[in-house]
C-alpha cells in the first residue's frame, strides 16, 4: 500500500473500563505478577487494533500504548534513563523512574504541551549516550502482525524528544545530542522495515510552538538524515496542537513521504498548507477531526478544509488533529445525557467520522445527513442560550470589574480582620480521610441519605476547625471535605455543564480524570458553597476563608463548547463565581480565595497568542472577584513556580493576597512577586512530599522570604492544598509552621 489513507494519530490506552489503571495499581501493590499486568496490556492493544480495523481505517497506528507514559518509553527505548533507577525488569525500571524509589527521586513530571496529560521529563547531559536498548515499537508491530493486522508504529520524533528533555548540566542543551541520537533512530527504523513495517509515524508537536533558528535547523537536519537512509519504512511526520509556522516549509522540503497537519487548533493554518508548493510530492493527512474536544465534527467545514488541499499535495487523506489520547473512549456508554449525547463524539465515534469523511473526500457517495443533522440540532438548541446571562453580561460596565484602590482596601480589611503580622493560613483542603471519601461515595450511590451525609460533613468541618484553632492558625478554612474535585464540584452545581459516567481520560500513569462538559450558557441556579462556609464560620470567632475555583481553571479542566470564543465562555463562568462571592460575603465570610492554578496552563503555545489570552483570563478573574466590598479580602492561589512570563498578569489579578508554591525553589520565586505591593503567601511547606519539615527549616524559609517581601505583606502557608496528605504528616507540619512563625514574629 503506498498511501496511508484514513487514519487516527493515536488512541486512548487506559482501557474503556480503566483496566490498565486497575492492573497497574494491583501490580504496584504486589497483588498480581508482571505476567498478568502484561496480559492486560496485550488485551487492550488487541481490542484497540481490532476496533480500528473493523471501523474501516486504512492505516492503524501501533506503539501508541504505554504502561505509563510514551515520553518515558522513548527515553527507555534509547537507553537514556538516569542510572539512579534500577529494577528487576526493564518495566520496573520505568516504574521507578515514573514513581521514584528509595534514594532515587522520580523524574519530574510536566504538562504535555497545552493539554492535561502529563509526561515524564527525560534528564539528559553531556555524558548521555544513546543505545537502542529496547524493542517496544518492534514488539508491538509484530504483535499486531501476528493478529493479521498491519500497523504503523508511532514514535516521539527525535527533535521533540530532545526539546522535551531537561538538561542535567548548566550550559548544556539536550538538542546538542541530536547527532548521537539520530543513528539510533536509524537502527530502529531499519529493524522496523526488516520486520515488514511499511510506514512509521514520528511526532513533532514541539513545532506547534515558537522555535528558534537553531531548533528549526535541527528539524531540517533530523529529517534529511532519516529521510536519506535506505532500508527504512516510509516516514509520516505529525505536527499537532497548532500551526507549524516555519516548520511547515522545513518538513515539506524534507525527504519524507507524508505530513500530518492539525487543521482544528488553528483553522487559518489550512491556507498556509495550501500555499506550500513543496508539498506537491507528499501525502498530506488533513487533521480535521478534533482529537482534543468531544464535539461531533461538522462535515461541511471539515470537508471544506480537507478539499482545499486537493491538488496541493500528491494525495490528501483524513485524520484526527492529534492523538485521541485526550478524549474518552465511547459516548455510547453515556446513558444519562439524552440530547447532549447526540452532539458528542468520543474516540470511538471520531474514528467513524474519519472513515466517513475520508470516503466523502474521495468522492464516494456517502450519507452525511446524520452528521449534518447532529450539528444542526446542536446549533438550534435553545437550551444553550440563557438570555438572562447574556443580558447581564451585556449590561456590565468596565467599572464593574474594578475594586477600590488597594491601600483603601488594605485599611478596611485590617480593620475588619485585625490579623497579626505574618498571618498563617492553609490553601483550603485538609486530608481527605477514608471516612470522608466513603461518606461521599455512599451519598452518591444513594446508600447514605442527605441528612446523614450533611451531618457527616458538618462534623468533619467542625473537627477541622477545632484542629486549626488548637494549632493556632490565624485564618481558618472549612477543609473542603464535600469536594470530589475542585472543578467537578462546581460543574455539578452550575447550569450549562454536564457530567459523564465513563468519560475518563488519562492524566498521567494510572491517574485518570473525568472532565465535565461545558455545553451551554453558564449560570448559578443556587449558592454552591455558602452553607458549608457559614457553618464553619459559626464555629469560630477567627475568620474562615471561603474557597472557590476561578473561571480559567474551570475552563481548563473541562471539555468546553467550541461554538463561541473561549473568552465569552470565561465571562459567563466568571459571572457565576461573582454571584457566589457576593453570597459568601453576605453570609459573613470576610476572606474569599479564588484558586487559579491553571492560569499558566492555558497560555497559548505561541507568544503571538499570549496577550489576548492573558487579557481575557485576567478580566475573567477580576469580574469574578470585583463584586466584593473593599473590606472583603480576596486571595488567589497558583500552584506552580515557573510563571516568569505571566508575572504581570498575576499582578493584574489585583488579589489582596497571592499564595504560590515556593518551598522547593527555596523562595527564589519570590523575587518576581515582591514588587506587587499586596500580600504574598509563599509556600513554606512542600506538600508534595510526605516529609514533615521542622520549625527550624520553615523558619529559615521565612527569613529568606522576609528578605524579599516586607514583613507587613508576608503571609505564611503551605505550598498547596493538603487533601492528598495524611493527618500524621499534616498535624506536626502545621504545628511546626506555627511555631516557626511565632519565633520570627518575636524578632520583628
Ligand atoms: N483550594 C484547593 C485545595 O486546597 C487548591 C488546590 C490547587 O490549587 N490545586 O485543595
Ligand atoms: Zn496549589
Amino acid at each position: 500500500m503506498t498511501e496511508i489513507g484514513t487514519t487516527v494519530l493515536g488512541y486512548p490506552r487506559i482501557g474503556p473500563d480503566r483496566e490498565l489503571k486497575r492492573a497497574l495499581e494491583r501490580y504496584w501493590a504486589h497483588r498480581i505478577d508482571q505476567d498478568e499486568l502484561l496480559e492486560t496490556g496485550r488485551d487492550l492493544r488487541e481490542r484497540t487494533w481490532r476496533t480500528l480495523v473493523a471501523a474501516g481505517l486504512d492505516s492503524v497506528p501501533s506503539n501508541t500504548f504505554s504502561h505509563y507514559d510514551h515520553v518515558l518509553d522513548t527515553a527507555a527505548l534509547f537507553g537514556a534513563l538516569p542510572e539512579r533507577f534500577t529494577g528487576p525488569s526493564p518495566l520496573d525500571t520505568c516504574f521507578a523512574a515514573a514513581r521514584g524509589a528509595q534514594g532515587a527521586p522520580a523524574l519530574e513530571m510536566t504538562k504535555w504541551f497545552d493539554t492535561n496529560y502529563h509526561y515524564l521529563v527525560p534528564e539528559l547531559g553531556p555524558d548521555t549516550t544513546f543505545t537502542l536498548a529496547g524493542t517496544k515499537p518492534l514488539d508491538e508491530y509484530l504483535e499486531a502482525k501476528a493478529l493479521g493486522i498491519e500497523t504503523r508504529p508511532v514514535l516521539v520524533g527525535p527533535v521533540t524528544f530532545l526539546l522535551l528533555a531537561k538538561s542535567t548540566t548548566a550550559g548544556f542543551r539536550p538538542l546538542d545530542l541530536l547527532d548521537t541520537l539520530l543513528p539510533r533512530y536509524v537502527d530502529l527504523l531499519r529493524r522496523l522495515r526488516a520486520a515488514g513495517a511499511g510506514w512509521v509515524q514520528l511526532d513533532e508537536p514541539a513545532f506547534a510552538g515558537d522555535r528558534t533558528e537553531a531548533e528549526l535547523n535541527a528539524l531540517i537536519r533530523a529529517y534529511h538524515w532519516l529521510g536519506k537512509e535506505t532500508g527504512r519504512p516510509k516516514i509520516l511526520v505529525a505536527g499537532y496542537f497548532g500551526h507549524l509556522g516555519r516548520g511547515l516549509g522545513v518538513l515539506a522540503r524534507a525527504p519524507i513521504e507524508a505530513l500530518a497537519v492539525d487543521l482544528v487548533s488553528d483553522e487559518s493554518f489550512v491556507d498556509a498548507v495550501a500555499a506550500e508548493p513543496a508539498l506537491r510530492d507528499k501525502e498530506v493527512l488533513a487533521g480535521v477531526v478534533d482529537g482534543r474536544n468531544v464535539w461531533r465534527t461538522d462535515p461541511q467545514r471539515a470537508l471544506g478544509r480537507a478539499a482545499t488541499l486537493l491538488g496541493v499535495a500528491k494525495s490528501v487523506s483524513v485524520s484526527t488533529s492529534c492523538s485521541l489520547l485526550h478524549v474518552p473512549y465511547d459516548v455510547e456508554r453515556e446513558t444519562g445525557l439524552p440530547r447532549l449525547a447526540g452532539w458528542l463524539a468520543f474516540a470511538r465515534q471520531k474514528v467513524d467520522e474519519v472513515v466517513l469523511l475520508g470516503r466523502a473526500l474521495r468522492g464516494e457517495d456517502v450519507d452525511l445527513s446524520g452528521a449534518r443533522q447532529a450539528v444542526a440540532d446542536r446549533a438550534a438548541a435553545t437550551e444553550l442560550a440563557d438570555e438572562h446571562v447574556r443580558a447581564r453580561l451585556a449590561a456590565l460596565r468596565p467599572d464593574d470589574a474594578v475594586r477600590p484602590p488597594h491601600a483603601e482596601r488594605a485599611e478596611a480589611q485590617q480593620a475588619a480582620l485585625g490579623l497579626p503580622p505574618l498571618p498563617t493560613t492553609t490553601i483550603g483542603s485538609f486530608p481527605q480521610t477514608t471516612e470522608v471519601r466513603k461518606a461521599r461515595a455512599a451519598h452518591k450511590a444513594g446508600t447514605l441519605g442527605a441528612a446523614a451525609y450533611e451531618a457527616a460533613m458538618r462534623a468533619e468541618i467542625e473537627r477541622v476547625v477545632r484542629l486549626q484553632e488548637e494549632l493556632g492558625l490565624d485564618v481558618l478554612v472549612h477543609g473542603e471535605p464535600e469536594r470530589n474535585d475542585m472543578v467537578q464540584y462546581f460543574a455539578e452545581r452550575l447550569a450549562g455543564f454536564a457530567a459523564t459516567e465513563h468519560g475518563w481520560v488519562q492524566s498521567y500513569g494510572s491517574r485518570c480524570v473525568r472532565p465535565p462538559i461545558l455545553y451551554g450558557d453558564v449560570s448559578r441556579p443556587a449558592p454552591m458553597t455558602v452553607h458549608w462556609a457559614r457553618h464553619a464560620q459559626s464555629l469560630t470567632p477567627k475568620p474562615v476563608k471561603g474557597m472557590l475555583t476561578g473561571p480559567v481553571t474551570i475552563l481548563a479542566w473541562s471539555f468546553v463548547r467550541d461554538d463561541q470564543p473561549l473568552a465569552d465562555t470565561a465571562r459567563q463562568v466568571a459571572l457565576a463565581v461573582r454571584d457566589e462571592v457576593r453570597d459568601l460575603e453576605a453570609a459573613g465570610i470576610r476572606i474569599i480565595q479564588v484558586d487559579e492554578p491553571a492560569l499558566r496552563e492555558l497560555l497559548p503555545l505561541r507568544r503571538s497568542g499570549h496577550e489576548d489570552y492573558l487579557r481575557w483570563a485576567v478580566s475573567a478573574f477580576r469580574l469574578a472577584t470585583s463584586g466584593a466590598a473593599g473590606s472583603t479580602q480576596i486571595h488567589t492561589h497558583l500552584c506552580y513556580s515557573e510563571f516568569g512570563e505571566i508575572l504581570p498578569a498575576i499582578d493584574a489579578l489585583d488579589a489582596d493576597v497571592t499564595s504560590i508554591e515556593a518551598a522547593r525553589s527555596k523562595m527564589e520565586v519570590l523575587a518576581g512577586l515582591a514588587g506587587f505591593g499586596r500580600g504574598i503567601g509563599p509556600g513554606v511547606y512542600d506538600i508534595h512530599s510526605p516529609r514533615v519539615p521542622d520549625a527550624g527549616e520553615i523558619g529559615e524559609l521565612l527569613h529568606a522570604a522576609a528578605g524579599t517581601v516586607p514583613a507587613d505583606r508576608l503571609w505564611v502557608n503551605p505550598d498547596c492544598g493538603l487533601k492528598t496528605r495524611g493527618y500524621a504528616e499534616v498535624e506536626p507540619a502545621l504545628r511546626n509552621l506555627v511555631a516557626a512563625v511565632r519565633e520570627v514574629r518575636a524578632g520583628l
